[in-house]
């Protein structure tokens, strides 16, 4: 099964991928993982990409698409791809469809998560993540259990991303608006696009998640 997990920034792509990772034996694919890996390499390239990344605009389509290609094209993407923050355009919308096909795959599923956008921006500006693990967590409603302790791993050090600033944030919703909600349409013309409200509790967002990919 592959399936796209869409929304804006901060709607919890990324927290309900690792849960559906786990639960369905899927590889989440994640650009901005993958894109904050390269910027942490201290490359010339790297700083260019944080640089771009900090400031909450796009990376360009080109780099996207070439790192999800060899991504899809690895043998632990066999068994199903969960896509977190890809695709971001309509460009790269077409390059997946391109890509799956060439190796006899498809979209199982495109689900979009409903988000309210003023409740996001505090969320966004609240959260952080284990260093070691990337498990997330928010400063008001989902501390780790134990103070200054990551629930899955039991590491101490905590980040907090650079374009979770206010103003990065603000530049992050408009690109989203401007850019990605383009491929909305792309997705419900071709009949898989779904959508689950957002705003729940994350138990109860998984639950709508499974009701369309199924429980495992
Ligand atoms: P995310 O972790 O998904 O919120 O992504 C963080 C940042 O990485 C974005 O604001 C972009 O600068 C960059 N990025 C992630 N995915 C993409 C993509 N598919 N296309 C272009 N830029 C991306």
């Amino acid at each position: 099964m592959n399936l796209i997990l869409l929304g804006p920034p901060g709607a919890g792509k990324g927290t309900q991928a690792k849960r559906i990772e786990r639960s369905h034996g899927l590889v989440q694919l994640a650009t901005g993982d993958i894109l904050r890996a390269a910027a942490a390499s201290g490359s010339e390239f790297g700083r260019r990409v944080k640089a771009i990344m900090d400031s909450g605009a796009l990376v360009s389509d080109d780099i996207v698409i070439a790192a999800i290609k060899e991504r899809i094209a690895s043998p632990e993407a066999k068994g199903g791809v969960i896509l977190d923050g890809f695709p971001r355009t309509v460009p790269q919308a077409e390059a997946l469809d391109a890509m799956l096909a060439a190796r006899g795959l498809r979209l199982d599923h495109v689900i979009l998560m409903e988000v309210d956008e003023a409740a996001l921006v505090a969320r966004l500006v609240g959260r952080f993540s284990c260093k070691a693990c990337g498990a997330s967590y928010h400063e008001a409603n989902h501390r780790p259990k134990v103070e200054g302790v990551c629930d899955l791993c039991g590491a101490t050090e905590f980040v907090h991303r650079p374009d979770d600033r206010a103003d990065a944030v603000r530049t992050r919703f408009e690109v989203y608006r401007r850019q990605t909600a383009p491929i909305l349409p792309y997705y419900r013309d071709k009949g898989i696009l779904r959508t689950v409200d957002g705003m729940g509790d994350m138990d109860a967002v998984t639950r709508q998640i499974e009701a369309i990919i199924g429980v495992r």
